[in-house]
């Protein structure tokens, strides 16, 4: 028998998330903690982005642990993610606005194949430089989250996007407009058929 779950068998409830779960609590509230895309995270347990995530993970060729945090509040971007290394382990740190990942619906899982598809990009590519740099790079982003999961799958959620950016996010915040921007070139870039 394995050593851990020896050790384990006679208090197996309080073992449980050792062995079922692939991150303690402690190890995900750390880690949702040191992202800095949000204000205030909070590690969350989300077993269905949890499992999305490591199937579009292994899709991708990655070999990351997902672990997923939400963001509350219209100041909060509405997804993040971070390559995150932790005591030898790999980690793909998700964040989620919670009202935002609410009305995404079944086009949760295009949201997480953008955020997956970051990862084939060195680490801040995207970020710190210019609003039309980080725009190109978006769209970069996108077409790999198209290679993993089909263009129809990211197609749908850009649209279901900026339908909850409308509808949620008033008046929208600076990124909000920035994402509404790269949605739209997307989408225009689609119908061109590019
Ligand atoms: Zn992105």
């Amino acid at each position: 028998m394995h050593a851990l779950l020896r050790w384990c068998a006679p208090l197996i409830l309080f073992c449980l998330p050792l062995t079922t779960s692939a991150i303690t609590l402690d190890e995900g509230r750390g880690l949702c903690r040191s992202i800095y895309f949000f204000e205030s995270w909070e590690y969350s347990p989300d077993q269905e982005v949890e499992k999305i995530a490591r199937e579009i993970i292994e899709k991708a060729g990655h070999h990351f642990v997902p672990v997923v945090c939400v963001g509350d509040g219209g100041r909060h971007t509405l997804a993040g993610s971070k390559r995150m290394e932790h005591g030898g382990r790999s980690y793909y740190v998700m964040g989620f606005n919670r009202e935002f990942r609410r009305h995404l619906g079944e086009n949760l899982r295009g949201v997480i194949a953008h955020e997956v598809a970051h990862a084939s990009f060195p680490d801040g590519l995207c970020f710190g430089g210019s609003i039309e740099d980080y725009t190109a790079c978006e769209l970069g982003v996108d077409k790999e989250g198209e290679r993993i999961v089909g263009k129809g799958v990211i197609a749908r959620a850009h649209e279901a996007i900026l339908r909850i950016i409308e509808k949620t996010r008033v008046p929208p915040t600076e990124n909000d407009l920035i994402t509404l921007r790269i949605l739209r070139a997307r989408r225009d870039a689609l119908r061109e058929g590019k």
